[in-house]
């Protein structure tokens, strides 16, 4: 049973997939607590802070549209059309009763994975989160759009739509994936802290880095399931350096957001330009799930759980054939000897980062942000939080990826559909007004009066 360690008590169970069902073996949810009390959440599921509605008849996505005489009309929350019915708590106020397969199910599930995703993050921020449209609206509506083959997160909502692959037939329920439920809560959560693009001018990377963002919000978010941790663990014995150079995801993980993050992509391949933010996403996400990597390993180090003979060796041995033959049995055998301490490492690494993203995107402002930025202010974080214990490994992955070395050339094509962080369903009902509320991190330091 997983929860957010200091948020459980008294409050409300739902029942979750970490990975979608239709991809994996496993088949049965896991049980998590939200910080909601029991008897709070609402039929919906609704609090004080989201609701769930199925809408009936809503035939495209919130967005800008065409209006008569060539004004534009911004279609937006709430909806006010008919619904499916919602789902119920048990007499008890939870929602982990519904039955798989059921719309009230579905409605739970995407309720559930927001919240228990809101609540990781406001313990790594140290404080609640706020929308970005809150000076519109009190609360976020999540709603569906089912055979929308996407997922936004715009001004109010997050829209969640469904998807049958081309290539397998396979339906796959937006709903049901927490992966995508909690990628754009990560939308979300960036827009507020540092800002929504707009009409302002910011550079091409910021567009990478807001994937990027919302892809580590979503990886450390799975980790927080006791059936990702442990699987993790007995499908790699703690050898997770493999997966940075030897890309056995798909074995130990269908998760797409695991596979994403361990890629071998610099801003080197991006040097003439870039299309897909999600293409340019990765050289940053790729960077930070390194240096996650190495810090769990050096934890394991610290700990005594691994020799450092088996960090060099492994290192002497990166690109090599006989790699996997040679490192495997030696993380094997220090695995079974104490597998437990493996966990905290991986838990303690985990936190590490979400503590490090959670004051590093406080520190970010859109106005300058590129990748540079987010390198030199990580650094800045890791002074603060370890006195600099990480900087060589930050330095190293960072400069490896030609982060704060060279920059990507221009965005080659206009953003599509596809593109998360940049679309109408973003912007504000006025114009982008509302974007530099944030004062640039400098600047409220010295407003605080603690320079
Ligand atoms: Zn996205």
């Amino acid at each position: 049973m997983a929860y957010v360690e200091t948020e459980h008590s008294g409050g409300t169970r739902f029942r979750l997939f970490p990975q979608l069902p239709s991809l994996e073996q496993q088949q049965e949810p896991e049980t998590v607590w939200v910080s909601s009390p029991a008897g709070t959440v609402l039929p919906g599921p609704a609090d004080h802070r989201m609701y769930v509605i199925d809408p009936v008849g809503k035939e495209r996505a919130y967005g800008y549209y065409p209006g008569p005489g060539g004004s534009t009309f911004h279609y937006r929350p709430p909806w006010r059309g008919p619904v499916l019915p919602e789902a119920h708590p048990d007499p008890e106020g939870h929602f982990d009763h519904l039955e798989i397969g059921t719309y009230a199910f579905e409605q739970a599930h995407a309720f559930g994975a927001i919240r228990f995703t809101m609540d990781i993050w406001e313990r790594y921020f140290e404080r609640p989160l706020q929308w970005h449209f809150r000076d519109y609206y009190d609360r976020l509506e999540i709603l569906f759009l089912r055979g929308l083959d996407n997922a936004f997160a715009g001004f109010g909502s997050i829209e969640i739509g469904s998807y049958t692959s081309k290539k397998t037939g396979t339906f796959v329920e937006f709903g049901l994936s927490f992966d995508i439920l909690s990628h754009e809560l990560g939308h979300l959560i960036i827009y507020n802290e540092i800002g929504l693009p707009g009409t302002l001018e910011v550079d091409g990377e910021y567009f990478g880095f807001h994937e990027s963002a919302a892809d580590m919000v979503a990886l450390i978010s799975l980790l927080h399931f006791d059936s990702a941790t442990v699987g993790l663990m007995e499908n790699s014995h703690g050898n997770l350096y493999s997966f940075n150079r030897l890309n056995r995801f798909g074995e130990v993980s269908d998760n797409w957001q695991l596979r994403s993050a361990s890629n071998d992509k610099t801003l080197y391949d991006f040097k003439d330009g870039w299309t897909y933010e999600h293409s340019l996403s990765q050289v940053m996400t790729g960077a930070l799930f390194d240096i996650w990597v190495d810090i769990f390993h050096e934890n394991l180090l610290d700990a005594g759980l691994i020799s450092r003979d088996l960090e060099e060796l492994s290192d002497r041995l990166e690109g090599n054939p006989e790699y996997e033959a040679v490192i495997q049995p030696l993380f094997d055998e220090a695995y079974a000897k104490n597998r437990g301490g493996f966990a905290d490492a991986l838990i303690a690494s985990r936190d590490y980062m979400g503590f490090a993203m959670a004051a590093l995107w406080e520190r970010l402002s859109i106005e300058t942000l590129d990748f540079a930025d987010v390198y030199e202010t990580f650094v800045e974080v890791d002074h603060d939080m370890t006195q600099g214990r990480f900087h060589r490994i930050i330095h190293g992955n960072m400069r490896r990826r030609g982060i704060g070395v060279i920059k990507a050339g221009p965005r080659l094509k206009p953003p599509d559909k596809k593109s998360h962080a940049f679309s109408d369903r973003t912007a504000t009902p006025m114009d982008a007004c509302g974007c530099s509320r944030r004062l640039p991190y400098a600047l409220r330091r010295e407003a605080a009066g603690n320079s």
